[in-house]
């Protein structure tokens, strides 16, 4: 199959790079950072000058972007990736935004015969690195099919919740909870160090404990007690991903108070310089 990947960044690449190591594929490839699109042609891919180029005779469109507004610019409009695509191919957005906008670009994609899969994904760089990823799709049964073998190649564990958008909700209300862990849990260790105790020894004793999570597991030895943030999941992106929840909730009259107050948490590390460190991070600001 020729495959189309547009975005090459932290996770775009490895997943661009899985798929050439496969060798059952050819890779058309698009990124603005044109040295992003230079190392993968060293390893066998096809660089375009623009994503709708990328796309045009790709049967499958993966795209991996940083938000919902440069997402919409790659494929709707006159230039986008939609127009030039051809009928029967289908666009994976493995992005995490708005389950509005996958509804509204898989009703473009749809009027141009093509398929449309919301497809966030789980699991991080490590798990684009190692073809581990956890995918939660969105859409019509007959686009998962024919998106599949391509899926199989950069994830591991992969679901069709539902139809369009659901694969977004699905993730925005997984990294709710991860975002308001996080922020639950830096709460905690400030109650607990101003009692006297240390994070190791209420990591080892919460570990084992009612009050464990998968931050407290993933977070805790490899970030907060070194105090060392560097790689890991970025503030920034958590703080994106509460926003979309907040935004979401929005529109369906919904207030979310919690998530909010986690989100000012992530957008104050943010505005102290963090916001490209490991979410765990906040763990270290005063309040
Ligand atoms: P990133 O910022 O590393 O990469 C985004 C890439 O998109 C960059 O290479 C940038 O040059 C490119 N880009 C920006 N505008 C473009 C345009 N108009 N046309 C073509 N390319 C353009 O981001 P990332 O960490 O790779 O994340 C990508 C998506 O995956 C985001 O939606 C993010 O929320 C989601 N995600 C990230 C992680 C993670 O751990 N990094 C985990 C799960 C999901």
């Amino acid at each position: 199959m020729k495959i189309a990947v547009i975005g090459l960044g932290a996770m775009g690449t490895p997943m661009a790079e899985n798929l050439l190591k496969s060798g059952d594929h050819s890779l058309r490839i698009f990124d603005l950072d044109r040295e992003k699109v230079k190392s993968l042609e060293e390893k066998g891919a096809e660089g375009f000058a623009t994503a709708a180029e990328a796309a045009e005779t790709a049967d499958i469109i993966l795209t991996s972007l940083p938000n919902d507004a440069i997402l919409k610019s790659v494929l709707s409009g006159e230039n986008g990736v939609i127009q030039t695509c051809s009928a029967g191919s289908v666009i994976v957005d493995l992005s995490s935004v708005s389950p509005a906008t996958a509804i509204e670009m898989a009703g473009e994609a749809k009027a141009k015969e093509v398929g449309y899969l919301d497809s966030p994904v789980s699991g991080g760089v490590a798990g684009a690195v190692a073809g581990t990823l956890t995918i939660m799709a969105g859409g019509e049964e007959t686009d998962f099919s024919k998106a599949l073998p391509v899926l199989e190649i950069i994830g591991k564990k992969i679901n069709r919740i539902g139809g369009v958008g659901s694969g977004d909700a699905v993730k925005i209300v997984n990294n709710l909870l991860l975002g308001c862990h996080m922020a639950a849990l830096s709460e905690a260790l400030k109650l607990g160090e101003s009692c006297g105790l240390t994070k190791e020894k209420m990591f080892e004793i919460i570990r084992e404990s009612s009050g464990a999570s998968y931050v407290l597991n993933a977070k805790m030895e490899k970030f907060i007690i070194p105090a060392a943030f560097d790689g890991g999941f970025a503030v920034d992106l958590q703080k994106k991903d509460l926003n979309l929840a907040l935004d979401t909730a929005k529109q369906a009259g919904m207030s979310l108070e919690i998530t909010e107050k986690a989100r000012d948490l992530f957008a104050d590390a943010s505005e102290a310089g963090l916001g490209a460190k490991d979410m765990s991070v906040v763990t270290t600001l005063k309040k």
